[in-house]
């Protein structure tokens, strides 16, 4: 069958650490909005994460991303009980398997001042050390206004983005908005759903279509805002063909002149995020024709090999750097161990 190759593909907002999530046992009570889907789910889940489960959970997610095709990912993380050194497992996690990764520590003050603080720290430590960073920040509703000001600083002092939540639910509504307000060119605004139709902001909104429909937020239609659109996952995986194509079908279930060139042209943004990928990186499919309308409507487009800075990291389904089967057998290890801390 013909083949065809693109240019490595950009999931551009993942949280790494949220591979081992998949199974894990049922909340203590079913959530019924999105602030007790972040309280029942997601905030006991970072809470009980430590760098061994970290380093797992990155390279199951690194593994993934490749069979998908995708050589990089900008990443969010948090990991309160874990966050010296976090982002240098990511970073290693990634390097092994062989995909870039820019990632951020989404500084909160959910743990209290001292949490804050120790995020600013390892965004600043991570970044000044020549790490591939952005300075994050968890979303505005969930910091006190000076430690915003702080995260804002550092990303200006260090010359990198803010990598921010926005607006993902109604209850970030008015702090979400009053932060993009303040955008710039180099910030990453991740959702956007319930920010004002005509909102003048910088940087690039990343639509995340599965992770909202799943947290019934509410559409986001990022076809309103002026600026950039790139997509992302917001966690759950990193198949980017299968984001477009729910963003397609998403913009269409409200507007049915929609065409995918409109979601296709959100998924090229992310080569303006992380050009590498376009300029070094090549993905061979056994599908012959890599367009918007083909893709809006073709399922099942299989990953031949894929190639970063020239180099073969996944062939014939698996990775080539490291051992696929080893990857999922410790990750399934450090779940456990994950779901064990759940429960306590
Ligand atoms: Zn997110």
């Amino acid at each position: 069958m013909a083949t065809s190759t693109t240019p490595g593909l950009v999931c551009a907002h993942h949280h790494l650490y949220s591979a081992l999530a998949r199974g894990m046992p049922a909340p203590p009570r079913t959530p019924t909005d999105f602030l007790s889907i972040l309280q029942q789910v997601w905030w006991r889940l970072d809470t009980a994460l430590d760098l061994e489960m970290l380093e797992w959970s990155a390279k199951l997610a690194a593994v993934e991303a490749l069979q998908a095709g995708t050589t990089a990912i900008i990443d969010h993380h948090e990991s309160p009980n874990a966050i010296e050194g976090s982002l240098d497992v990511l970073a290693a996690a990634c390097a092994e398997v062989g995909v870039r990764l820019r990632t951020a520590y989404g500084v909160t003050d959910r743990h209290g001042p001292e949490g804050a603080l120790a995020g600013l720290a390892e965004n600043e430590r991570f970044i000044r050390a020549g790490g591939d960073g952005m300075v994050g920040l968890h979303a505005a509703f969930t910091c006190d206004p000076a430690t915003v000001d702080a995260a804002i600083g550092l990303a200006e002092d260090l010359e990198v983005g803010l990598h921010v939540h926005v607006a993902e639910g109604a209850i970030d509504a008015g702090p979400g908005a009053e932060l993009a307000r303040r955008s710039d060119d180099d910030w990453i605004l991740v959702h956007g759903v319930h920010l004002p139709d005509g909102i003048d902001i910088d940087g690039t909104i990343v639509h995340n279509p599965r992770s909202n429909l799943n947290n019934a937020v509410g559409y986001a239609a990022p076809g309103r805002f002026s600026c950039a659109v790139g997509l992302g996952t917001d966690g759950i995986g990193a198949d980017m063909l299968d984001e477009f194509r729910l963003a397609f079908v998403q913009q269409r279930a409200v507007d049915v002149t929609a065409t995918p060139e409109t979601a296709w042209s959100w998924l090229e943004t992310g080569w303006d995020l992380f050009p590498e990928a376009r300029d070094a990186d090549e993905v061979d499919w056994g599908y012959p024709e890599m367009s918007a309308w083909h893709l809006a409507y073709t399922t099942s487009p299989q990953v031949r090999e894929v190639r970063v800075d020239g180099e073969v990291v996944c062939r014939d389904g698996t990775t080539t750097r490291v051992d696929e089967a080893e990857v999922r057998a410790k990750a399934a290890e450090q779940a456990l161990r994950l779901f064990a801390a759940l429960e306590v």
